[in-house]
């Protein structure tokens, strides 16, 4: 029988955050429940709405490696979560 210590390294202390935006300031995108906000680099930082709600903070360039650290506080997450049921209820 072994066992094995699962050590992750701390990915995020490496990346360099580029700015703290309020989830109110980004780009909120209800078809696909995500927000988007741009990078210098000429595209896009994102994060999803799931991944906010499971307490990620960080949205990522696709493009680059500077990262975006988003504060979002429960009431906000709330509204974005029933507007985004509303788009999908909408939908079609
Ligand atoms: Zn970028």
């Amino acid at each position: 029988m072994s066992s094995r210590f699962c050590l992750r390294a701390p990915d995020r202390l490496a990346t360099t955050v580029y700015d703290e935006l309020d989830v109110d300031d980004l780009e909120w995108d209800a078809p696909s429940a995500s927000f988007s906000s741009p990078c210098p680099c000429g595209d896009q930082f994102r994060i999803t709405l799931a991944e906010l709600l499971e307490g990620e903070d960080i949205a990522r360039c696709a493009s680059c490696s500077l990262v975006l650290r988003v504060v979002a506080d429960a009431d906000a997450l709330a509204r974005f979560e029933a507007a985004a049921a509303e788009a999908a209820a909408g939908a079609g």
